[in-house]
């Protein structure tokens, strides 16, 4: 049986082709893919196509677009077998991320992919991107889908979405996971990582999707240099809920007394505070150093090896409940999809 894949496109580079007559880069219309692109009617797929309107360049994405975006595929969900996402790749690995925690209960393939360099030009590798994406969406293991999770497919690797990180304006191969391990690898086949990649319940409830989105959210990287009024400043936005602090290697931070009485307060007012490490590769084990500790018995929350991605946009995703203080520390302490290894 042929599976039906609704790839929805939201905008970026992918969606680009010259105009013969002008030479400019214009919006390609995926809803002609088949004439572009006579070879897609060889996948045993059937496709449909829909388009956001408007169009953005991912720059522009905002919380808003992903509940946009949520909606769209709950509102499709029981037609199609699986969804093609196709996005500009800067902020890719946010929305996708911010899909992975949105989209509850999921149990049928959301693959993102973009493009470098756009589809209309010779060079492109959109085409490729695209047909791959296509057929892992559409690709089962007996008459389950063998991909059920939110996912990023970028030249030749397929990556859990909110594991992904964009790592290069110019590679072709722009993204990474640096702390898990690809759910397939593509070659002359598609290599699935089977026990990499996460399964739904048996008993899967029906699809849901979150209706909120917290705003008051913010990324606090530290430097050497970084002054107390700066960080206060930053602490004392109105609004502001949760704190996602990039600190340096294993979750380290200085243990100047300022420093850390500024994020006391914070946490006294019920800010949440989330320690991500600045690096790409490993996690914060806060409990290795005195300048990891010290955060630890402040109350700050680990974030293992999770990406800056995935830990705004579980931020939003999980204060957007708006549950008991108690509740929502615990959700932030446990790998919703499987975001991080503790
Ligand atoms: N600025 C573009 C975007 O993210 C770049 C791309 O698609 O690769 O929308």
């Amino acid at each position: 049986m042929k599976s039906s894949i609704l790839i929805i496109y939201t905008g970026g580079t992918i969606g680009m082709k010259t105009d013969p007559e002008t030479g400019a880069l214009v919006p390609f219309n995926f809803s002609g893919i088949y004439e572009e692109f006579p070879l897609l009617k060889r996948l045993n797929v059937d496709i449909d196509v829909l388009t956001m309107d408007p169009v953005i360049d991912s720059s522009n994405v905002a919380p808003k677009n992903w509940l946009e975006l949520a909606r769209l595929i709950r509102d499709n969900y029981p037609r199609y077998d699986g969804f093609v996402v196709l996005h500009g790749t800067d902020t890719m690995s946010y929305t996708a991320s911010a899909m992975s925690f949105m989209l509850e209960n999921l149990s049928k393939p959301v693959v993102f992919t973009g493009s470098q360099i756009p589809i209309g030009v010779l060079r492109s590798d959109g085409r490729e991107n695209l047909i791959t994406a296509i057929e892992i969406a559409g690709a089962r293991i007996g008459n389950r889908p063998m991909v059920p999770e939110v996912s990023l497919y970028f030249q030749n690797r397929l990556f859990r979405a909110n594991r992904s990180t964009k790592r290069s304006a110019e590679a072709l191969n722009a993204f990474r996971s640096y702390n898990y391990p690809p759910l397939a690898e593509v070659g002359v086949n598609i290599t699935y990582n089977r026990p990499a990649i996460l399964q739904p319940a048996d008993e899967s409830p029906e699809l849901r999707i979150a209706n909120r989105l917290s705003d008051g959210v913010v990324v606090i990287k530290l430097f050497p240099g970084l002054d107390e009024r700066t960080l206060r400043a930053m602490l004392s936005v109105e609004g502001l809920h949760g704190v996602v602090l990039e600190t340096f290697g294993a979750g380290n931070a200085p243990t100047s007394e300022w420093f850390l009485h500024a994020i006391e307060e914070a946490i006294g007012r019920g800010i949440l505070v989330v320690n991500i490490t600045q690096c790409g590769g490993g996690k914060v084990s806060m409990e290795l150093y005195e300048t990891g500790l010290r955060l630890q018995h402040l109350g700050v929350l680990s974030g293992y090896d999770m990406t800056t991605e995935a830990a705004v946009t579980k931020l939003m995703y999980v204060l957007g409940k708006e549950l008991p203080a108690n509740e929502t520390r615990a959700l932030l302490s446990r790998s919703l999809k499987g975001e991080f290894t503790a």
